[in-house]
């Protein structure tokens, strides 16, 4: 029986909810900023791009969506209490979070690196990623309606290339990271999952010469790189009920990239 509510459930099974992305402006965190709109969620979109963050925001509300472009580095952590505080002054709740503002960063071999390097890659794949969660989690508890977070991990967080040692360890780290924050929140009805994209085509592949963009679609199982849709599509998926019972998980989006194996 297709019923009124059937359909809106399956139509905009995030009708009613709020959710925040970060690196919303461009690539995945763009993707999925629209399609947590035609789920039926109200957006907020952060990044430290305010021109883009207000493209998509009207690219939202002129499909009759909400969104609200609140321009943030998520390396400062008072920007992001910021963020978050808005977010609840403006929307009232916060129902999901898509933590997926993250840079590549110097990629060099060790000796060419620096602490600088380190520090600016940490500062926001990681040390951002967390405080992000802490802020969204808090605010989450005081609402007591529980929640999801996603976060943007990598393929590179379990495997490298030569130059990945510092974006790497940022991606694993987040993928540990979750393990015990899932277990601390649990209890709250608050879920935190990362998606792992695998080699995907956004702003940050556009300096990979199209040679090594051939040879990484040819790598994957279904011998293509992905679209930031592949990947925002789990992502929001992530933060539905058709996803209530999954939590704690790096989930790789990655067309099969990383089944080959030892070398
Ligand atoms: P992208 O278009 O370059 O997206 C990165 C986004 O992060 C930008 O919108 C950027 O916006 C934002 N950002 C960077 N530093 C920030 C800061 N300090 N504060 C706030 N926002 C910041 O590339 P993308 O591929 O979609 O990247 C999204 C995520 O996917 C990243 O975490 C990346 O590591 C991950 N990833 C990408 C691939 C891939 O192949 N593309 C593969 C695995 C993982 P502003 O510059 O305006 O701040």
């Amino acid at each position: 029986m297709t019923t009124e509510t059937n359909k809106t459930t399956s139509d905009a099974p995030l009708a009613g909810r709020v959710a925040l992305v970060t690196g919303a402006g461009t690539g995945i965190g763009r993707a999925a900023a629209l399609r947590f709109a035609q789920r039926g969620a109200a957006v907020v979109l952060a990044g430290r791009r305010e021109a883009e963050l207000r493209t998509v925001a009207n690219e939202i509300e002129m499909a009759g969506g909400r969104a609200r472009a609140i321009p943030t580095d998520v390396s400062d952590e008072r920007a992001i209490q910021r963020l978050v505080e808005e977010t609840l002054v403006h929307f009232g709740r916060l129902d999901a979070a898509f933590n997926n503002a993250g840079i590549s960063g110097t990629m060099a071999p060790i000796a060419q690196l620096s602490a600088a390097d380190f520090d600016a890659v940490m500062g926001v794949n990681l040390r951002g990623v967390w405080l992000l969660v802490k802020a969204e989690i808090a605010a989450m508890q005081r609402l007591g309606h529980g929640g999801a977070i996603v976060n943007t991990s990598s393929f590179l967080g379990r495997a490298a290339t030569v130059g990945t040692s510092i974006y790497s360890a940022s991606k694993a780290a987040l993928d540990a990271m979750i393990l015990a924050i899932a277990l601390e929140v649990g209890p709250d009805n608050i879920r935190i999952n990362n998606v792992a994209p695998g080699a995907i085509q956004t702003p940050m592949m556009q300096g990979t010469p199209p040679a090594v963009q051939d040879a990484l679609a040819a790598r994957a199982a279904l011998k293509r790189m992905g679209t930031p849709e592949d990947v925002g599509d789990v992502a929001t998926w992530l933060c539905t009920e058709e996803a209530r019972f999954i939590t704690g998980q790096s989930i790789l989006v990655d067309g099969g990239f990383t089944i080959s194996g030892p070398r």
